[in-house]
């Protein structure tokens, strides 16, 4: 038996929003990981097996090793189909918001999802949700998204709603939000669910692999590079950096994920407790990612030097300055935690 994490007096007011409901609209946050799109992607085939007309609309794409998800095909993309999105967020009754906190986290979607009339169902697991939502599932105790999706739907329609596809979903969000259940994944609830999820005649495995074992030769080529070329360490801070700037970035033809899980990697050296990585997606623009085991808060480093936020060890942000100008701040974030970082 699950504990019980949703509260159900809300899942009603849900089951009667849908029931009366003729369009919906599914949104996660921008540059979407495997948590926004499996769980946008189960509610969304959910809710089709309800017979409402849905969409799954998304600031951004995802990664290529995410496009095997059930129903990836159908997803609406702002940045490249910026009216017809923002007609289908207006002409919705609800709208769905997954694995984001605040309605800015969308990019430049932000504007059509605020100026909305829907009703607004947040279902997410980041710390500190704003209130411009009219229903919050807010759970930072869940380990993805996806996993509340699993609870909100199973609430609403019982076990017998989560098909194979849907399953896969959420099978998928929750083993990236949890790096395969290496972190984040101590509660015995997470094994429940997968077991239900099993039942339903995945093949698990092969779900690791498409997701994990899917690199192109530059990709291995540029984790390579970054291991052998950039990375550093602030040993007496047990703090580790990696830095890639546009023209590497170039030189080695990333695209879009090729860099997803590279932060992690440092965290496998011993001593190492804080690891972060800095991606200048365009000159002068630079993403943050940032990564922490035990109690040091990498969401605080991320609020207070990089314009940021996210769970206490998985964090990112965003900087607007040159590679050299984001390693100082580093440096003075270093500074000023150093004695969490040192305990
Ligand atoms: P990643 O390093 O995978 O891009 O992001 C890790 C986590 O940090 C995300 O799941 C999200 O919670 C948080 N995060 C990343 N970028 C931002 C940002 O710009 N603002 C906030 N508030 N959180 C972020
Ligand atoms: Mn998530």
């Amino acid at each position: 038996m699950l504990e019980n994490m949703i509260d159900l007096s809300q899942v009603a007011v849900v089951k009667k929003m849908l029931d009366s409901a003729g369009r919906v609209v599914v949104m996660a946050h921008k540059n979407p990981d495997g948590d926004a799109a499996g769980s946008s992607l189960a509610l969304c085939n959910y809710i089709m097996g309800l017979g409402k007309e849905v969409t799954v609309v998304l600031p951004n794409a995802f990664p290529d090793f995410l496009s095997w998800l059930p129903s990836a095909g159908s997803v609406l993309f702002y940045d490249v189909e910026a009216d017809k999105a923002t007609e289908k967020i207006a002409a919705a009754d609800i709208l769905f918001c997954l694995d984001f906190n605040v309605i800015s986290r969308l990019g430049d979607m932000s504007v059509a999802v605020s100026a909305s009339k829907a009703t607004k169902v947040l279902v997410d697991h980041h710390l500190f949700p704003s209130n411009e939502f009219d229903v919050s599932f807010s759970h930072p105790e869940a380990c993805s998204t996806s996993e509340l999706v699993y609870r909100l739907i199973t609430a609403l329609s019982g076990d017998e709603c989560v098909t194979h596809d849907i399953a896969q979903c959420i099978y998928t969000g929750m083993m990236t939000d949890t790096g395969a259940f290496t972190y984040a994944s101590m509660r015995k609830d997470i094994y429940i669910i997968i077991a239900a999820l099993l039942n339903k005649g995945f093949d698990k495995d092969k779900i690791y692999r498409k997701v994990f074992f899917n690199y192109t030769v530059s990709r291995m080529k540029l984790m390579g590079y970054a291991m052998y070329r950039k990375l550093k360490l602030y040993n007496k801070y047990n703090t580790a950096l990696i830095t890639l700037s546009h023209e590497e970035l170039m030189r080695f033809f990333a695209v879009k994920g090729d860099t997803e899980g590279l932060v992690n990697q440092p965290l496998q050296i011993k001593g190492v407790r804080f690891s972060c990585f800095f991606r200048e997606e365009q000159p002068g623009k630079i993403n943050v990612s940032l990564r922490s085991v035990d109690d040091f808060p990498c969401n605080e480093v991320a609020a207070e030097f990089f314009n940021g936020g996210g769970h206490k060890n998985a964090s990112g942000g965003e900087l607007h300055c040159s590679m050299d100008e984001a390693v100082r701040l580093l440096q003075r974030a270093i500074q000023k935690f150093k004695s969490e970082l040192t305990m």
